[in-house]
Parts: C-alpha cells; structure tokens; sequence
C-alpha cells in the first residue's frame, strides 16, 4: 500500500545545515513570505485546495512546503499541501526535531513521509484518515 513502502527512520544531524546555514536560510525564507509571488501562490494553493491534506478539516488552512527550491521565487503549485494548523504544527516538530528522514526529494514520497507521520502523532488510522467527519 503507498502509504506503508515509506517509513518514518531516525536522522543523522549531521544531514541539516549548521546553525549559520539555517539562519540564512531562515532570514531567505521570512522575506520570501512577505513576497507577492508568495502571496500569489499561496492564493492559488489554497483556491483549489480547501481543506487539510491530512485530516481533511476545512478550519485554520496555513501552505505548508514540502520542500524549498534554491529559488524561493520557483515555488511550484505541486511544492505546496494544504494544511491545518495542527498539523501544520506538527509536521514541523517532527521535521525539525529530525524524528523524520526524506529519503529523496521525491513530492510523494516527502508527502507520504509527512503524512504517515503526522496520523501516527494523532493517532488517526491510514485506514480511517479520510472517513467523513474526521
Ligand atoms: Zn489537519
Ligand atoms: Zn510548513
């Protein structure tokens, strides 16, 4: 089953970018939000996609990356999920933490490892994650 071939494996820290790395990166980042093309596109992201990626509710959406190209302004639609606030949250703790390991810069397989991992945290079955009323 898709979601089953990627498994969530612990990360060397030595597989991130030293401090100085990620604060430029960081600083890149921050400016590239307040940007209209990011304004732009995030509209676009979120006009066709109404609801959380994960747990599919429709309240407090935020643009999550699955990945940031070298060029910011090269943000691709398919770059982008749509996600709730909580689990927005949460991926992010489990990405920064180094709980996660993308095994390639593959979309679906950084967006199934996200996915899988973010359900396990909740405790919302692969089988049920897409039941109504989730
Ligand atoms: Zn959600
Ligand atoms: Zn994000």
């Amino acid at each position: 089953m898709f979601l089953r071939e990627s498994t969530a494996l612990p990360t060397p820290r030595n597989r991130f970018p030293n401090d100085e790395g990620r604060a430029n990166m960081n600083e890149m980042y921050q400016h590239y939000l307040q940007s209209a093309d990011w304004q732009k596109k995030r509209r676009q992201k979120r006009t066709r996609t109404n609801r959380c990626g994960i747990c599919a509710t429709t309240e407090d959406l935020d643009v999550h990356h699955l990945f940031y190209r070298r060029d910011l302004t090269k943000t691709r639609m398919e770059d982008l999920r749509v996600l709730c606030r909580r689990c927005h949250t949460i991926a992010h703790e489990l990405i920064e933490s180094g709980v996660l390991a993308f095994v390639n810069r593959n979309h679906h397989s950084r967006w199934a490892v996200t996915k899988s991992a973010v359900k396990h945290a909740l405790g919302i079955s692969h089988r049920n994650a897409f039941a109504p009323g989730i």
